[in-house]
C-alpha cells in the first residue's frame, strides 16, 4: 500500500529523504536508491507499507538471536526492498526486486501475533526492515503499547539514520545487526554503502536493547582474519558480551565464489574470542 513516507523534507524542486544514510535527493517521479520510496508532485511516498512477502513462526535462534529468550519462537515477517545492494545477497528475490506481496493491516498483524500459540512477538526480517520503516514503527508501537510482554525484534543491516533509529528504539527488544565488514571499501564495492553508519547503529542500539551482530564471511572478499579481528575489537569496545555470529556464505545472486572455508571460520572464531565472550559459527 502506498502511504506518505516519514523522514523527508523539500529541497528546492527535489525531496531529501533522510531515513537512511544514502540521504537521497529525489526528483519528481523518481525513486530513491531503495526503490520503495518515490517522489510524486512534492510528496514522498513509500510503496511497501503493510506489504508482506514472507511470514513464518521461526525459532528465535534462526534470526539469529541465540541469546535472547533461547528456545522460543517468534512470528517473523518481511516485505520487499533494501537500501544496500550486496552482490552475494542470500535473499535477493525479495530484497532487490518488488516481490509478490499481500497487504495486512497493522491491527491484523498484531492480532495474529498475539493469538498465535508459542509465539513471543514479532520479528521484522527477511528483507531490510529499516526501509519498511513506517509499518515497522506502527506495528511495533501498537504491539508494545497493547501487549508489553510481547517482544519486537529487528534483523537489520543497520543502515538507518540516527534520528529514525532513535525514534524506533523505544519499541524494540532485540536487534541482530549485520556488520558486513570493518572495511569501508568492501561496503562501497560489494554492498553499495558505508561502514561508519552501521558502527553507529550498533553503538546506539546496544545502549537500548539486546544486540547481536552477524558477519557473513564471503570467500575471497572479507574472509580474512584481520577483518574479523577488527570487527571483534570494535564490538568489544562497546561491550564484550555482545554476541558475534560468523556465518558461512553460499554462492548466491551475482556471486559464484566457493563456500567459505570452514578452517578459516574456526580460526576466525578463535581470534574473535580473544575480545568477545560469545562467538558462534553459523551455516556450518
Ligand atoms: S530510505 Fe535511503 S535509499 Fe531509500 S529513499 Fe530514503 S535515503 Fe534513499
Amino acid at each position: 500500500m502506498k502511504v506518505e513516507a516519514s523522514f523527508y523534507e523539500k529541497h528546492k524542486d527535489k525531496l531529501h529523504c533522510f531515513l537512511c544514510p544514502h540521504n537521497c535527493l529525489i526528483k519528481n517521479n523518481e525513486w530513491g536508491k531503495c526503490k520503495v520510496r518515490i517522489h510524486e508532485d512534492g510528496v514522498l511516498y513509500t510503496i511497501n507499507y503493510g506489504e508482506i512477502t514472507s511470514a513464518a513462526l521461526d525459532p528465535i535462534e534462526k534470526k539469529p538471536l541465540h541469546y535472547y529468550k533461547p528456545g522460543t519462537y517468534i512470528f517473523s515477517v518481511g516485505s520487499f526492498g533494501c537500501n544496500l545492494t550486496c552482490s552475494f545477497c542470500q535473499n535477493y528475490t525479495i530484497s532487490q526486486y518488488k516481490a509478490k506481496s499481500t497487504f495486512i493491516t497493522k491491527d491484523n498483524l498484531v492480532n495474529t501475533a498475539i493469538n498465535m500459540e508459542n509465539n513471543i512477538g514479532l520479528a521484522f526480517t527477511y528483507n531490510e526492515p529499516s526501509i519498511w520503516y513506517e509499518y515497522v514503527y506502527d506495528t511495533a508501537k501498537l504491539l508494545k503499547e497493547s501487549s508489553p510482554s510481547y517482544s519486537v525484534a529487528l534483523i537489520s543491516n543497520g543502515y538507518i539514520s540516527e534520528e529514525a533509529l532513535k525514534t524506533l528504539l523505544p519499541y524494540l527488544d532485540a536487534m541482530n545487526i549485520d556488520l558486513k565488514s570493518y572495511n569501508n571499501q568492501y561496503y562501497k564495492d560489494i554492498c553499495g554503502g558505508r561502514v561508519t553508519p552501521v558502527l553507529k547503529t550498533i553503538e546506539l542500539a546496544a545502549k537500548s536493547c539486546h544486540v547481536e551482530v552477524t558477519t557473513l564471511l564471503v570467500s575471497g572478499e572479507n574472509d580474512n582474519l584481520a577483518d574479523i579481528e577488527n570487527i571483534a575489537k570494535f564490538i568489544s569496545s562497546i561491550d564484550a558480551n555482545i554476541p558475534l555470529h560468523l556465518n558461512r556464505y553460499f554462492p548466491n545472486y551475482k556471486f559464484d565464489k566457493p563456500t567459505t572455508d570452514k578452517e578459516l571460520m574456526f580460526k576466525g572464531q578463535e581470534i574473535a574470542m580473544k575480545y568477545l565472550k560469545r562467538v558462534k559459527l553459523g551455516n556450518i
